[in-house]
């Protein structure tokens, strides 16, 4: 009897050791873990990693900041701005990093930005055949032409066109203002006085050397001039006008014809291709023919004769001089 009571007693002890050890335990487990926590974020803390393309660029701590910022370049409302190509957004990692790690989200929108290519929308003012003169709105084009025209109106017949340029470029465009541009286009227009032919202001139909000139030579006239270029080089008709002939003309080969009003026409002789057909109106911009060697010709070149009112005018008193 007495036996049985102690064994019971001490069962009852062991038991209440047991817990009172185990929630010891567990409580300095819990602190430790807590401990070791506290230690940890201590240390580190959350940031994204962002990569661009292969490249790690840094860490950001807001990513929706980031993101708005370079959605924000992107969009760039400047007037001569386009739009912009950006070739790899950058990508966002959330990461646990030290916590000496700064920010970078101005090294991640520099980086955007060496990136990209911008796309400039500039307007170019073009007088005859001149090099195109630039200003940055549409409103300014319109002005400059304006008083162009005012101030030539009845003296020159001279061909004003405004062209909207798309350029990544801007180093090879000249930027101008208004009044620049005022001032190198009336210099222009007494350069462009000689390459009017009765008020047609006349630009090159291809670019390339003279190789034969115009007049006589062993015993016949030349009349014309050979221009060397490659075979399908696109030619452009000299001026605005309307297709008058096309096809096989003897030593021309493929020939083209077109007449400009006021008396002049042009030939576009040897032809590899005709790209027009009689009767068709042309500009400047379009392709009539390509460069060949058909007809009586050893070589691939353009023949071009420039007639006025029936008669055959040196070219070069006019281009390539
Ligand atoms: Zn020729």
């Amino acid at each position: 009897m007495l036996h049985q009571k102690i064994s019971k007693e001490r069962i009852i002890i062991f038991r209440r050791a047991t817990i009172y050890y185990i929630t010891n335990t567990l409580k300095i487990t819990v602190v430790a873990m807590v401990l070791i926590f506290i230690m940890f974020i201590s240390k580190y803390k959350p940031m994204y990693k962002v990569t661009i393309g292969e490249e790690t660029i840094g860490y950001v701590t807001n990513k929706d900041k980031v993101e708005q910022i370079v959605e924000d370049y992107i969009n760039t409302q400047d007037e001569n701005i386009a739009f912009i190509e950006v070739k790899d957004l950058p990508k966002y990692e959330l990461n646990l990093v030290g916590w000496n790690i700064e920010d970078s989200t101005n090294s991640v929108l520099q980086k955007v930005k060496d990136e990209s290519v911008v796309t400039y929308l500039l307007y170019a003012i073009k007088v005859g055949d001149e090099q195109p003169q630039y200003v940055s709105t549409l409103e300014e084009a319109k002005q400059v032409v304006e008083e162009l025209k005012n101030e030539f109106e009845g003296i020159l017949d001279l061909k004003i066109g405004v062209e909207e340029v798309f350029t990544s470029d801007l180093e090879n465009i000249q930027s101008i203002d208004m009044s620049v541009a005022k001032v190198n286009l009336d210099t222009e227009i007494i350069s462009n006085c000689d390459s009017a032919i009765n008020g047609i202001i006349l630009s090159k139909p291809i670019s390339g050397i003279v190789t034969y000139r115009f007049g006589p030579r062993w015993g016949r006239t030349h009349k014309g001039i050979d221009i060397a270029a490659n075979t399908g080089t696109p030619i452009h008709p000299c001026s605005d006008g309307t297709v008058t002939f096309t096809g096989w003309y003897g030593g021309y080969g493929n020939l083209i014809i077109v007449d400009h009003g006021n008396g002049v026409q042009t030939y576009y002789g040897h032809c590899s291709k005709i790209c027009v057909s009689t009767g068709q109106e042309v500009t400047r911009d379009t392709i009539i023919g390509l460069v060949g060697s058909t007809g009586n010709s050893t070589g691939p070149h353009l023949h071009l004769e420039i007639l006025k009112d029936g008669v055959v005018q040196n070219p070069q008193n006019y281009l390539y001089k």
